[in-house]
């Protein structure tokens, strides 16, 4: 076994209340593409700010239209070894939380209770009202959308629907950020897997952490500007090296 490999083991041995902290990277095994590496998203489409997404009935068009295109890759995609390791930590009680940047809904997938998740920049798997927070399914805002060539508004309150996510521009969510400092600062293992570390302030979860005297993991196929910080930095893809890690356990 590699010796750092080996030393996360060990890292998750000792741990009772591990933070798990993930980014696109994790999923990118599942067939969905982070933003940063090439080939990436944004080498493809420039994300539609929220400002605009309020004022302009175009902008909101542009942005359902994208989101029904990916709505088959939505719906085929599934958890990989990375997101089933991560759940098996949670199972075993090693791992209290999984702080995630992905909106893809993966983490729940492959077994992690929903209460477990802190999802920082929401999910896109359904759709909520930006002025009462009423949840709206996607199907039933295409089916709008095909008759009538708009999104509905709300049916309660008759505000804006959005995906459920948080687009640039947008506030972060206050209770999660509140729930995810509160995860950090209790962690004594905070294991990053698969962010770049430079989209804030959600990549300053990991050093909360380490000031709160946790030890810190990177498990990143690329440097982080976070590496040097970290007890244990590993430059490997996620599912091999998490499955060989839990197994080792
Ligand atoms: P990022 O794209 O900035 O960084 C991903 C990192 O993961 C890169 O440094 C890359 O080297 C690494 N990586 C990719 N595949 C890997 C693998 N198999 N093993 C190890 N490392 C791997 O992603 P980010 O830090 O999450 O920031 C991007 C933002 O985009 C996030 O806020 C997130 O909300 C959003 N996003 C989400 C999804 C999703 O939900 N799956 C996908 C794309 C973007």
């Amino acid at each position: 076994m590699d010796p750092d490999v080996a030393e996360l083991t060990n890292l998750l041995r000792n741990a009772r209340q591990a933070v798990v902290f993930t980014g696109a990277g994790i999923s990118t095994e599942s067939g969905i593409p982070d933003f940063r590496s090439p080939g990436g998203i944004w080498t493809k489409m420039m994300p539609v700010q929220f400002q605009d997404y309020l004022a302009d009935a175009q902008a909101r068009r542009v942005s359902w239209e994208r989101r029904f295109e990916m709505e088959e890759t939505w719906n085929a995609v599934r958890p990989n070894a990375g997101h089933l390791a991560v759940a098996e930590l949670v199972r075993r009680k090693i791992v209290s939380a999984v702080i995630t940047q992905n909106i893809d809904n993966l983490h729940q997938a492959a077994g992690v209770p929903e209460h477990r998740v802190i999802e920082l920049h929401g999910n896109t798997r359904y759709a909520k009202c930006l002025t009462c927070g009423a949840r709206a399914e996607i199907a039933d805002i295409r089916t709008h959308y095909v008759a009538h060539g708009d999104a509905p508004d709300c049916k309660l309150c008759g505000g804006i629907i959005k995906t459920a996510t948080i687009s640039f521009g947008q506030a972060m969510p206050d209770a999660e950020m509140a729930r995810a400092e509160e995860v950090s600062l209790a962690a004594d293992l905070f294991l990053v897997a698969g962010s770049s570390l430079v989209v804030y302030p959600a990549a300053a979860f990991p050093l909360v952490a380490r000031r709160a005297g946790a030890k810190l993991a990177i498990l990143n196929r690329e440097k982080t500007e976070q590496d040097p910080y970290a007890d244990l930095v590993l430059h490997r893809e996620i599912g091999p090296t998490l499955t060989e890690a839990v197994q080792a356990l």
